[in-house]
This record gives C-alpha cells, sequence and structure tokens, in this order.
C-alpha cells in the first residue's frame, strides 16, 4: 500500500504517517519525489485498514499495490529508476549503454586486452567472470579473488567500470569490494539469502532472469534486493529454456515491455546467453534495443576460439566494432543514444 501525500507536505506530517504505519505494526518507506511525496506501507499480508491513515494532516489518497511485489512495481513508483553504476553510465535513462567483455576472467592480459577493445569500439563497462558458475564441476570455474584483481587492473588501464558475477555471500562481499556492479547469475536468480545480502550491500545489481523463472518471479526476486534497502537494480533478459536446442536458449525480446510496464526498474537484455550463437547475438541485440532495452550485455573475447568459457557465443573483436555502430543507428531511431565513447 502507497500513502500519498500533498506536494510539498511538511516534514512533520510525514513523520506523523510514519509513526502511525508503524504503530500498527507495519514498515513505513517515505519517498519524496519530484512530484509527490509517498510513504509504502510494507509488512503487511493483506488488505491494511486505511481508515487511520487517510485522516491524517497531508495525505491526499491510498493506493492499494495489486501486485505481489511491492516496491519495484509502478503502481508503487510511476518515474522510472536510473542506476547509476559509475560516473557517466546510468541505466534506465535515455542512453543506452553497453557492458561488453568475455564470459571469463582468463589472464590479466586478455581481460586488459578485452577492456580496451570494448572501450575503442564505445562500450560503458566491462564483464567478465571471475566466480563462474558452470553446469559441470570439471569445467573452469572461474579465477576467484585473482581474477577480481585482474578486472581492477584492467579499469586502472582503461577507466571501464565492472559489472562481474557473484554466486555466494562471501562472493558478493569480495565483488562489492573490487567491482561497480554485482551481476546475479540466472542460476542464483531465486537464491534468496544472496538475494538479502547484495540487497544490503552498497552496490547496484545486474540481475539476471532465471532459465525458467516468469516475469513475476524476476520481479519478486527484485523485490526481496529492494526490500534489504538497495534500490538500484538492473533487470536482464538473458533467455530461458524451451524445446527447441536451435539455440541454447529462446530470448524472450518480450519481457523489455512487459518489465517496462510492471516496474520502474530498467531491464538490459543479454544476446549472448539469450541464444548461443555468435551470429544469432547481432540481430537480436539489435532487437532488443529497438524493443526499448536500456543497455546491452553482450560477450566478446580478444580470441574467441581459445576462450576457456562461451566461446561459441562470443563476439570476435570486428564483430564488436561492426555491432556497436549498428546499435548506434538504432537506438537514434527510437529517440535514444549510445553513451559518448570513454577515453581514458
Ligand atoms: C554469464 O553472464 O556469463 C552467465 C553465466 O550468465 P547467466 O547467469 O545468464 O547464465
Ligand atoms: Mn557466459
Amino acid at each position: 500500500m502507497l500513502v500519498v501525500m500533498r506536494h510539498g507536505a511538511p516534514a512533520a506530517d510525514v513523520e506523523r504517517v510514519v509513526a502511525v504505519i508503524e504503530e500498527m505494526g507495519y514498515g513505513a518507506h517515505p519517498m519524496p519525489g519530484a512530484q509527490r511525496t509517498a510513504v509504502g506501507i510494507v509488512g503487511n499480508d493483506g488488505r491494511v485498514d486505511a481508515g487511520r491513515i487517510e485522516a491524517l494532516p497531508s495525505v491526499v489518497r491510498i493506493i492499494h499495490v495489486t501486485q505481489p511485489y511491492k516496491q519495484v512495481s509502478r503502481e508503487w513508483r510511476d518515474e522510472p529508476t536510473i542506476v547509476t553504476i559509475a560516473p557517466g553510465v546510468s541505466f534506465g535513462g535515455r542512453e543506452v549503454p553497453i557492458i561488453a567483455g568475455p564470459c571469463s576472467v582468463e589472464s590479466e592480459a586478455q581481460i586488459i586486452r578485452a577492456a580496451e577493445i570494448a572501450r575503442d569500439a564505445g562500450a560503458s563497462a566491462l564483464r567478465g567472470g571471475a566466480f563462474k558458475p558452470r553446469s559441470s564441476p570439471y569445467s573452469f570455474q572461474g579465477l576467484g579473488l585473482e581474477g577480481l584483481r585482474m578486472l581492477v587492473r584492467a579499469r586502472e588501464e582503461t577507466g571501464m567500470p565492472i559489472v562481474t558475477e557473484a554466486m555466494d555471500d562471501e562472493g558478493a562481499r569480495l565483488v562489492a569490494e573490487h567491482a561497480d556492479c554485482i551481476q546475479i547469475g540466472a542460476r542464483n536468480m531465486q537464491n534468496y539469502s544472496l538475494l538479502k545480502t547484495v540487497g544490503r550491500l552498497d552496490r547496484p545489481v545486474l540481475l539476471k532472469r532465471g532459465m525458467a523463472a516468469t516475469i513475476s518471479d524476476l520481479l519478486l526476486s527484485a523485490e526481496y534486493i529492494l526490500s534489504e534497502g538497495n534500490g538500484n537494480v538492473i533487470l536482464c533478459e538473458r533467455g530461458v529454456r524451451t524445446f527447441d536446442p536451435a539455440v541454447r536458449n529462446m530470448f524472450d525480446l518480450t519481457a523489455i515491455p512487459l518489465v517496462h510496464g510492471l516496474s520502474h526498474l530498467p531491464i538490459v537484455a543479454d544476446p549472448s546467453h539469450g541464444t548461443g550463437l555468435r551470429d544469432m547475438v547481432m540481430p537480436m541485440a539489435r532487437a532488443a534495443v529497438a524493443a526499448g532495452a536500456d543497455g546491452i550485455l553482450v560477450e566478446m573475447h580478444p580470441e574467441p576460439d581459445r576462450a576457456l568459457s562461451d566461446g561459441a557465443q562470443s563476439l570476435y573483436p570486428a564483430q564488436f566494432v561492426a555491432l556497436m555502430q549498428e546499435l548506434r543507428g538504432v537506438a537514434s531511431a527510437i529517440g535514444r543514444s549510445l553513451p559518448a565513447p570513454r577515453n581514458n
């Protein structure tokens, strides 16, 4: 439930509403906004008896949030949330930043080279996993803390902010210390204790859709992070499992406008895991920007043929340069733009 208060309501009136909500045994979240001041009520399983609150000074209206997720819903907040992961790199506004890099950090030379290629082509952030969730325990598991240190070296060399995955609580703390944005992978989208942990950390979170998760599941997982106090969540569509082995996953383009209708959070698209095939990545990236994606997460490797993970879906550097050019055109066709290239 949301208590809407008159624009410019005095602080004392807002405090009074908060106090009454707390007296009733619920949690209160004051949200000063450009258009209105609102106080959200959480911790209620059913309908709250609004009578007492409606009568308080400066209260204009009570909105009953109909969705199971509250704080991530459009009913809760109408304006889009803009999530900034580093100076000049924001998701959810007019700009469409591109996050690019290899699936895994493999060596310092590899990740620095990838960062340079990404930066020179105009990407805004570097990706690369140090903690890798692999289907087989015998596959390359990532370099762990050493990999995070290599990412930091790449950021020092190129100025590129870092997005990298955390798989457990300890990893989340390490990633928060070293990186600019914590990625929660598809396999951990419903790891609720991990979601609570990153909800308490002071770092933006990129939350990927689970491979068998509904849109509602995705938004409820984001709700876990917001409910712990971290409102900086970027959602990510990365394809869902289906019956057709022709592609690794079925990339769900409709997730983008659906999420925009249901939530104020930004959503980016990952056409690399969404398709699993290098030649499908470019058309799906173009389509995602056309559909309104707030950013693209894409795998690109200096030498995809030597990649230790996801080589088949990693773009060659020249393909990435071409893709960036195409995405600039698609973005401008819908009144958006790619951020200006970083030069360090
Ligand atoms: C990745 O980004 O490399 C990754 C493992 O993605 P997902 O969690 O979407 O499978
Ligand atoms: Mn990958």
